[in-house]
């Protein structure tokens, strides 16, 4: 039974991802926004429509989205509302919810240069071709408005915009100060850590993103608002968040320290580290495998434990 509390409902949509369900959240306002629509499915949609029904509501009255990020579990169904539906989130949104040929073309290329890089061998180059199947469950709409760090979106004065990139480079947190409550898309779960996605270079720079050390920073910058708790992309509410935070960060150098063992052994190319890392899932899923990777060998650069060299692909090793 879906319900209110303190102005909020939590609304669960089914989505056919292995995470399973996806959380949008209703946010009574002077509009009615939802934050974040599941995937683009009838199922989702029909399953939207059944929850907001026991609000005595249709998916009719929402006046507004607010994107957490653009991942097609959380932007996907923008497709089912009437164009006039008003759609709000960070500009980095815009290329992965309206993709342009172009978009997708630099997408495939950015990856291919650094799957060479990255030492993946040619049978995996056929999956670049594939990178733009995984929008399927995606939409095709633009924002109507930029949400980024300290606004305020329309007509929800209470709440105020944090950016937190990391798992999306669109990724933004809804913090509402008077009782400390968060929205936090995928920055922080209960169960699971977010993978830290590869994604081309925003538009107008030339480096590629290092979305671990964002993720981190990005987990460091809530430890400076007062939240009481998140409630979060998947799954259930975070209630100890100081706590969580600790935990993942403990772990993801924990498994940095792994690699930068085997990195004392011998050079590696990243390939090499996602086979050992992975054994039984890299060849079924080598981008986010190969990210995970990456975030890896990102961290353990960033402070100063390995370094790579210039040669085809790259080779790793550690520095002590
Ligand atoms: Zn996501």
């Amino acid at each position: 039974m879906t319900e209110w509390k303190d102005g909020i409902a939590k609304i669960t949509l089914p989505t056919p991802f292995p995470v399973g369900d996806v959380n949008a959240y209703l946010i009574k306002g002077e509009r009615l926004t939802l934050v974040d629509a599941g995937v683009n499915t009838e199922e989702s949609w029909n399953s939207l429509t059944a929850q907001m029904d026991d609000l005595n509501l249709s998916p009719n009255d929402i006046e507004q989205v607010v994107l957490t990020h653009h991942h097609p579990d959380h932007a996907g169904m923008l497709d089912f509302f009437p164009d006039s539906l008003e759609v709000y989130g960070h500009p980095l949104n815009e290329r992965w919810i309206r993709p342009t040929e172009a978009f997708l073309q630099e997408q495939e290329d950015f990856f291919r240069l650094y799957f060479q890089e990255f030492g993946l061998p040619k049978e995996f180059f056929p999956f670049l071709s594939e990178l733009r199947k995984t929008l399927k469950y995606s939409c095709n709409r633009s924002l109507t408005g930029h949400l980024v760090e300290g606004m305020r979106p329309l007509g929800l004065n209470d709440w105020q915009v944090i950016e937190t990139p990391g798992h999306a480079q669109s990724q933004i947190a809804l913090f509402r100060e008077k009782d400390g409550v968060l929205i936090g898309g995928d920055l922080i779960l209960a169960h699971i850590s977010p993978n830290p996605l590869l994604e081309p270079p925003a538009p107008g720079e030339t480096e590629r993103p290092k979305p671990q050390l964002q993720h981190n920073d990005s987990m460091k910058k809530l430890l400076s608002y007062p939240i009481q708790y998140v409630y979060t992309g998947h799954g259930e509410e975070v209630h100890q968040l100081e706590e969580l935070i600790e935990k993942r960060l403990t772990r993801q150098h924990e498994r940095a320290m792994t690699v930068n063992n085997w990195l004392k052994q011998e050079k590696l190319t990243v390939f090499e580290i996602c086979q050992r890392l992975f054994p039984s899932v890299y060849q079924r899923e080598p981008i986010l495998t190969i990210s995970e990777t990456v975030a890896q060998l990102d961290y353990l650069s960033s402070i100063g434990e390995i370094i790579s060299n210039d040669s085809l692909p790259v080779l790793y090793q550690a520095t002590r």
